[in-house]
């Protein structure tokens, strides 16, 4: 059997088994691959790394989606940036209370792609009427834009190759300029047991931007080595602790089924191991 090797940590790798290789291509900004796993389904990789499954996307993309639209309560305007699988669209347009969802991803193969081969994850998303997909740099057009969004969502790569821009502060104070009042950014932040400086960096810059900093976490198998952690700013204290009836009637009214999220999940998601609390306060190196 071929094996395809993630190659994100130094001295830790995983292998997953390849049953069938459905493309494989250099796309103008990065090596990516879409592949059938016996464990996982279907894979998509770039540069090396796992982006997501098809057997535990719902977990990533339900936790990014609907903990800060069930947050905010009447969130119209939605902003992905990255996300070219189409699963976190997917996942944002099931609430009925979107009015649009821009998407802006910087690699339109991965889109073209996605629409092909990745149905199960992006389903119809793409040809939704409230969705706008924008072929750009996230970091440009946060900081060209004047639309203004309830909600912005970063579904990035890693910080390496093109998705490195998108951990900076350059890019994170162009997502603060385009929120709208009372809006909340969430961002991935990696697996801090192993990619802790990440969490550090977004942290320390999100706590100059916002009123509330804060992350939350969910374990995503795909993304090896223990809880992944997301990120969340807001100028809007106390989002990030919303009562549990109040999410809960939210998530009634917005008549979702979901496989991962539910309000008790989401209250618990802020509840922080103190090694990670430490990751949050840990000055960069
Ligand atoms: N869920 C995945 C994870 O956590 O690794 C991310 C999935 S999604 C495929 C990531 C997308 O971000 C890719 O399609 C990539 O092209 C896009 N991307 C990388 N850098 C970008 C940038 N500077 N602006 C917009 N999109 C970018």
């Amino acid at each position: 059997m071929d094996w395809f090797e993630e190659t994100l940590h130094p001295g830790f790798h995983s292998r997953l088994g390849i049953d069938r290789v459905l493309h494989e291509t250099k796309t103008d900004h990065q090596h990516l691959i879409i592949f059938d796993n016996e464990e996982f389904g279907r894979v998509l990789a770039l540069d090396g790394v796992v982006q997501t499954t098809e057997r535990d996307e719902f977990i990533y993309h339900e936790m990014l989606a609907h903990t800060p639209i069930l947050a905010h309560g009447r969130a119209r305007n939605v902003l992905i940036v990255g996300g070219g699988d189409g699963g976190m669209l997917e996942e944002v347009l099931k609430h009925d209370s979107v009015e649009t969802a821009v998407q802006v991803e910087i690699d339109d193969t991965v889109v073209e792609l996605a629409k092909q081969h990745l149905r199960m994850i992006c389903g119809d998303a793409y040809e939704d009427p409230r969705t706008e997909l924008v072929i750009a740099d996230g970091v440009e057009y946060v900081n060209e834009t004047d639309r203004r969004f309830d909600i912005i969502i970063v579904d990035s790569t890693d910080p390496i190759g093109p998705g490195e821009v998108l951990f900076g502060q350059r890019f994170y104070g162009g997502c603060k300029q385009c929120l709208a009042d009372g809006g909340i950014l969430v961002t991935q932040n990696g697996v801090p047991f192993v990619q802790g400086e990440e969490l550090s960096n977004t942290m320390q810059i999100f706590k100059g931007l916002f009123a509330e900093a804060a992350c939350y976490r969910a374990g995503v198998p795909a993304y090896i080595g223990g809880d992944m952690t997301f990120g969340w700013g807001s100028d809007t204290p106390g989002y990030a602790d919303v009562e549990l009836d109040t999410l809960s009637a939210r998530f009634n009214a917005a008549g979702l089924k979901t496989d991962y999220y539910t309000p008790k999940v989401h209250k618990g998601a802020f509840a922080l191991p103190p090694f990670i609390a430490r990751l949050m306060d840990k000055a960069p190196d």
